[in-house]
């Protein structure tokens, strides 16, 4: 199996150290629902940690959370909620998120601030060897002193431009980045050896991938924007305060969501949260929209090839249909296809070609079918193949009859209470239903509904 490191700029042969493959993956800032540019990161190393479960490895996959930051903070603060509280629930919106995206869960998600002494133990280590200074109750990294700086995003120091925040005054050289932040007023902060305050966001995932996977890890994952300046100083620190280097075997990086041409982020505004496309989209349709071309190339955000991953499904549910009478005398051969997947996932993690292959499969099912040939074999090769990459197969949810016939009454009931301008009961039960996961939309034709896993929309109550 080979794998393209970011460091070397090569693919390489993947050989792990140990029985089980060690994986650190960056989880997400908890300030806001997670967009589909996210899942697409985590949709990916979902189907790496599959595979290389299926090839017999052993996983142990770390995913932080990045907690305390300067956008939850802000968030928090113009919600008029302790920053805690906001992670809080974004946390659990994640889960909720990606449980519906059927994304395995990590093996352990630490948070950044069940973490501070671990971080503090290892800022004071690099300062008492030489790598950091304390200046005004932060601390900061001194980049010059480690000399293969800048390895992992293949820059030299003197064509790199300092892209911290603007705190020259108190650091020793603009390169230099902080590793832990003193204390503003009415922020969250912790005590430390250099006075109330909190950890940068690099130094974070130092110290969990330290903590729980060892010195040296086999694989780390992230999206492309995550190269610098977050892991090169990650690898900066990590290998400075153990000595130990590789501090990462492989660093797999994958490329970005676009929207047109510019990458899918809060600050550009162009944001299609996992909840929206789910609503849209099923689970798997969205997967393959994703797994449809390399991981390494920008994927733009497309709502017609949406529909065609969705229509795309479609062909491979009804090729995994068991069909009775299909024992015929000529067994297809699922072997050739099934060296192919495997050929293509060895490949990097060719996906596209992967996924190719299993609609090569779907069709040969349906041709031998026609021909009366036995394709039970090559039916239940489609159903695990499809599964190494997380496809269900499931259709989208709908909801039991039952349910349905409630939710219309729940809706009339709403709009009579709107009728009589009852305005706060009416959006209680909006609301309710919105933590149960039903969506309603107040339309002219009336009131409309959406669970977070069915595509079709309900409507009554106008
Ligand atoms: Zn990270």
């Amino acid at each position: 199996m080979r794998v393209f490191n970011t460091l070397s700029r090569q693919k390489e042969e993947f050989c792990p150290q140990g029985e089980t493959v060690t994986i650190y993956v960056c989880g997400v800032t908890v300030y806001d629902d997670c967009h589909i540019g996210h899942a697409m990161s985590y949709l990916i190393f979902d189907a790496f940690r599959r595979y290389l479960e299926f090839r017999g490895h052993k996983v142990k996959h770390v995913q932080n959370f990045t907690d305390i930051d300067d956008k939850i903070i802000n968030r928090a603060r113009k919600l008029g909620i302790p920053a805690l509280d906001l992670a809080d629930k974004y946390i659990a919106e994640y889960f909720k998120d990606m449980d519906a995206l059927n994304i395995k869960r990590a093996h352990v998600y630490p948070r950044a601030t069940e973490e501070i002494p671990r971080i503090i133990e290892i800022v004071q280590g690099l300062t008492a060897r030489g790598y950091a200074y304390a200046s005004e109750g932060s601390v900061y990294f001194r980049v010059r002193k480690f000399s293969t700086y800048g390895k992992l995003s293949h820059q030299s120091l003197d064509d790199m431009v300092s892209r911290g925040p603007s705190e020259e005054g108190k650091k020793e050289d603009p390169l230099d980045f902080a590793l832990w932040k003193a204390a503003k007023s009415g922020e969250p902060s912790w005590p430390s050896p250099w006075g109330e305050g909190r950890p940068g966001w690099h130094i974070e995932c130092s110290a969990m991938a330290l903590k729980y996977l060892g010195e040296s890890l086999d694989v780390h994952g992230g999206g492309r924007d995550l190269i610098f300046p977050h892991h090169e100083n990650e690898l900066t620190q990590s290998e400075s305060f153990t000595g130990v280097a590789p501090f990462v075997r492989y660093w797999l990086h994958n490329g970005l969501l676009q929207m047109d041409e510019n990458k899918m982020s809060k600050s550009l505004g162009n944001l299609v949260t996992v909840k929206q496309a789910l609503q849209r989209y099923s689970a798997d349709g969205i997967r393959l929209f994703v797994l449809g071309s390399h991981y390494r190339s920008p994927l733009t955000y497309s709502e017609e090839t949406l529909q065609a991953s969705e229509t795309g499904m479609e062909r491979l549910r009804q090729a995994t249909k068991e069909l009775k009478g299909t024992g015929g005398a000529v067994v297809l051969d699922d072997e050739p296809f099934r060296q192919r997947f495997i050929e293509s996932m060895d490949d990097d993690f060719n996906t596209g070609q992967a996924i190719a292959v299993l609609f090569e499969l779907a069709r040969s099912i349906n041709r031998a079918r026609e021909e009366g040939s036995d394709v039970t074999r090559a039916r239940n090769t489609l159903v695990e193949l499809a599964g190494v990459l997380g496809f269900t197969l499931e259709l989208p949810a709908r909801l039991p009859v039952e349910a349905e016939s409630l939710l219309r009454i729940l809706v009339s009931v709403r709009s009579q209470l709107r009728q009589a301008k009852q305005w706060q009961l009416a959006d209680k039960v909006r609301d309710q239903l919105a933590e149960a996961g039903i969506a309603l939309e107040d339309t002219a034709e009336g009131t409309e509904w959406k669970t977070s896993r069915e595509s079709r929309l309900g409507s009554g109550g106008a």
